[in-house]
């Protein structure tokens, strides 16, 4: 087995050439890449043109082992990755009988019987390759090993939809390269909120430069602060050694942790209300009902959430959520009684276990020496009373909405342990 020393993630499309979508896959490929221990030296786009794509495919065999591909593989003329690559690897296109079945089944489970004749086009793939199965859709992908001038060379097709990517990764191709990669990395991840990046990586700073094995490092995450720590196993993964550094880190800022392992805040706050069978709203001013879709993006959301009312203007504060004309004048709307009214309102229109609420100045208007832009007060309301909690947010206004969103579940989450 050759390892797999460097990586280049080509997408292809020409869509995203003209910036009419923006190339996520390679982000969220390249980030699930480095956890394997995959460094992508290079990442490249390129338009759906045969000629083109030949000469980058060129130039990525030339300096890089895996050749790390999205998009084009769909049934349409312009589709053209699946051919360009079998040809650039020797191979001829031969029919697929098992892609060409599974492409039959997806068109009856979508309840259309007839599949048009572009869509066979997808079940022609390169003689010997591995064909992975798309379970969100019908564009097969595929894992070519060849020899370029004599080097061995791996070359990975997925489909451009990130849905289908992503799934089609994480079943097929992220065993692969795990079966193929010598350094094999064990990663945890633990989220914190109620901190800042600096503060945290001051705090953690000896451990982050110390650099042994396991490693702790910084990882970036829109909103709250997290860290990565990694182990290096040649052989056998030792649980103590990351369990040690994981038992520090508590030590230190075990306050602002809330989770170590995969989830985001509305998944542990969404597990936190179903185990505890208790039901949630939200009263949103300033996140115009971003924390309502965070926690309705989560499957199963409906055991927990009851719904949520955006009340952006102040008559809307009054008439839907009971706050009184004294307050939003005397006070303001972002404040914290306006705040509390908001929770209290939202929880007896919902009738809910616990309302939270958020009002706050998401800028880059509308602030003042008193109430600055980023100045957010959230509010919770549950069947011991009202609490608030004020936040002074940084950053741009998509940034302090989502820090007001998470921080506004975060009070939640803390409500429901305490
Ligand atoms: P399909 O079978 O849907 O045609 P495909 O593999 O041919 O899939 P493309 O036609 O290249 O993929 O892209 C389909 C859609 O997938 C694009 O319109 C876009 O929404 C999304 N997409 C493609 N490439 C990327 C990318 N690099 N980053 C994010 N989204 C992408």
């Amino acid at each position: 087995m050759n390892e797999i020393r460097s990586a280049e993630i080509l997408c292809v499309g020409t869509e995203l050439l003209l910036g009419q979508i923006v190339n996520t896959n390679a982000a969220w490929l390249a980030r699930e890449m480095s956890l394997l221990g995959i460094y992508s030296f290079y990442q490249t786009v390129v338009g759906d043109n045969p000629e083109r794509l030949a000469s980058v495919l060129e130039i990525a065999a030339g300096r890089t082992d895996l050749i790390m591909m999205t998009g084009g593989l769909g049934p349409t003329q312009d589709d053209l990755t699946m051919a360009s690559a079998a040809t650039f690897a020797g191979r001829r296109l031969v029919l697929h009988e098992p892609s060409k079945a599974a492409i039959q089944e997806y068109f009856h489970s979508l309840g259309r019987h007839q599949v048009t004749g572009s869509n066979w086009k997808q079940a022609l793939l390169p003689e010997g390759a591995l064909i992975l199965e798309n379970h969100n859709g019908t564009a097969p992908g595929a894992i070519i090993e060849f020899l370029h001038h004599g080097r061995p060379v791996i070359l990975i097709l997925l489909p451009g939809p990130p849905s289908e990517m992503q799934l089609m990764f994480a079943e097929s191709v992220r065993p692969y390269l795990q079966q193929r990669t010598l350094k094999k990395l064990r990663h945890r991840f633990i989220h914190m909120i109620g901190i800042g990046e600096s503060a945290a990586e001051e705090a953690l700073i000896d451990l982050i430069s110390a650099q042994q094995n396991p490693t702790l490092a910084p990882y970036a995450s829109e909103g709250e602060v997290m860290f990565r720590i990694t182990q290096s196993c040649a052989t056998d993964f030792d649980p103590d050694l990351t369990e040690a550094v994981l038992a520090e880190v508590r030590c230190r800022l075990g306050d602002f942790i809330y989770e170590v392992g995969p989830r985001g805040m509305p998944e542990v706050l969404s597990d936190l209300l179903v185990a505890q069978k208790k039901t949630i709203s939200f009263a949103e001013s300033c996140t115009g009902g971003l924390a309502a879709a965070m926690i309705t993006d989560l499957p199963g959301a409906s055991k927990i959430f009851k719904g949520g009312i955006v009340a952006y203007d102040n008559q809307v504060k009054q008439d839907q959520l009971h706050v009184s004309a004294a307050t939003l004048r005397e006070q303001g709307a972002v404040s914290e009684a306006c705040s509390i009214e908001m929770a209290a309102g939202c929880r007896h229109v919902f009738n809910t276990d616990l309302a939270v609420a958020i009002t706050g100045i998401a800028g880059p208007c509308g602030g003042s020496s008193e109430k600055p832009v980023g100045l957010v007060w959230l509010a919770i309301c549950d069947s011991h009373g009202c609490r608030s909690q004020k936040l002074q947010a940084g950053g741009n206004r998509s940034r302090i909405r989502r820090v007001a969103a998470l921080y506004a579940m975060d009070l939640a989450r803390r409500s429901l342990l305490s």
